[in-house]
C-alpha cells in the first residue's frame, strides 16, 4: 500500500501483552504487502460475566514494533441474521478482496439456539465489511456436533491452485472447500480426527508442508487449553498430529493459535490471561493478546513456544 490506513492510536511494543489498554482476545493476523494486519475480539467481561463480546478489532504494524489501533471494524449485529458474541475469527484476501470469517450467535430464525459463521466482505483490510450472505455460511444444524457451539472458529486457506477451504469446529473439527464465490462450499463438509482437538483451528503452510495448529486438551496435562500442531502433505490431509507448541496460557482456560509470516519471521499470536485494565484483573473473559516468534527445525518440526515477558520487543 502506498500509504498507511489511518488510526486512532499508535502504541510501541513493550512485551507482552501486546495490547494493554484494553482486554482482547483470539488474534488473527492477516500480512497484506508491508504490513501485518491483527484481528481481535474486544473482551468486555465485567466481574463475574463470563463472555461479552460486541465487536471485533483491528490493529497494524509495518515491524512489530510500533503499532496503531484503527478501532472496530464490525459487530455482530452487523450481520442481520446474529444476536451477538464477536467470537474468533480470520480476515482472508482473494482476489483484491478481504473475506472475514467469523463465528457469531445466530438469532432463533435460524433454527435452534446455537452459534454459527458469518462471513463478511471489503474492498480494504480495515472495512467497510459488510455481510456477503445475508445468512450464515454454516449454522449450527448443518452439522452434527455434540453442544450448540461446535461451530466457530473458522480459519482459511488459499492452494496454489486457487482452490479455498474452510476449517472450524469445536470439540468437532470440520472443512470444507470454498466455492469460488467464498459465500458457499463446492463440497460436503467433512471431519477430521485430531487427538485432543478442543477448538481454534489454524492453518498455514510452509516449504510444501501443511500445518494446522489448534487449541487442544489432554486432561492429564492440566485442565487449561494448550496448542498442539498436525501437518499433512497437502490441505486435504492426512493430517498427523506432531506435538505441542505451547503449553497453557497464564490465567486463562482458553488459548487460541493465529500464525503468519511477515517480512521473513514466523510469528505465534496468543491471547494470556495476566492483564488488569482499570478495576477488572484478566481471566476467562478478560483475556490479552500476545505474541512470540515462532521457529522450525531443519525437519520442519515447530519449535516450542516459551510464552515470555519480552514478546517480539527489539533487543
Ligand atoms: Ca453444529
Amino acid at each position: 500500500m502506498a500509504t498507511a490506513p489511518v488510526g486512532l492510536a499508535r502504541f510501541a511494543n513493550a512485551g507482552n501483552p501486546l495490547i494493554r489498554d484494553r482486554h482482547t482476545a483470539d488474534p488473527a493476523p492477516l500480512v497484506v504487502g508491508d504490513r501485518l494486519y491483527l484481528y481481535v475480539g474486544h473482551d468486555e467481561a465485567r466481574g463475574e460475566q463470563m463472555f461479552n463480546i460486541t465487536e471485533w478489532l483491528a490493529y497494524s504494524t509495518t515491524d512489530m514494533q510500533d503499532w496503531t489501533y484503527h478501532g472496530p471494524i464490525m459487530r455482530p449485529t452487523d450481520f442481520s441474521w446474529a444476536s451477538r458474541d464477536a467470537w474468533a475469527s480470520q480476515v482472508h484476501e482473494k482476489n483484491g478482496r478481504f473475506w472475514f470469517y467469523t463465528a457469531v450467535e445466530h438469532d432463533e430464525a435460524q433454527g435452534s439456539h446455537g452459534k454459527a459463521i458469518g462471513v463478511a466482505v471489503a474492498d480494504n483490510p480495515l472495512g467497510p465489511f459488510r455481510d456477503a450472505l445475508g445468512r450464515p455460511l454454516v449454522k449450527n444444524e448443518d452439522t452434527a456436533g455434540p453442544h450448540h457451539w461446535d461451530d466457530i472458529d473458522p480459519t482459511v486457506w488459499t492452494d496454489a491452485d486457487g482452490k479455498s477451504y474452510l476449517f472450524w469446529g469445536n470439540a468437532n473439527l470440520y472443512m470444507a472447500e470454498l466455492a469460488d464465490d467464498m459465500v458457499s462450499f463446492a463440497g460436503p463438509i467433512r471431519q477430521i480426527a485430531l487427538p485432543d482437538f478442543v477448538e481454534g483451528p489454524w492453518v498455514f503452510e510452509r516449504d510444501g508442508t501443511y500445518y494446522l495448529a489448534y487449541a487442544s486438551m489432554d486432561q492429564r496435562l492440566g485442565p487449561d487449553e494448550r496448542i498442539s500442531y498436525a501437518t499433512a502433505p497437502s490441505i486435504t490431509g492426512p493430517w498427523v498430529r506432531r506435538g505441542e507448541i505451547t503449553g497453557s496460557a497464564a490465567n486463562s482456560f482458553t488459548i487460541h493459535p493465529g500464525i503468519a509470516k511477515f517480512k521473513g519471521e514466523w510469528y505465534l499470536f496468543y491471547h494470556v490471561g495476566t492483564l488488569t485494565v482499570g478495576d477488572q484483573p484478566g481471566g476467562l473473559g478478560r483475556r490479552a493478546v500476545a505474541v512470540e516468534r515462532l521457529r522450525f527445525d531443519q525437519e520442519g518440526r515447530i519449535l516450542p513456544v516459551e510464552q515470555t515477558q519480552a514478546g517480539t520487543l527489539a533487543q
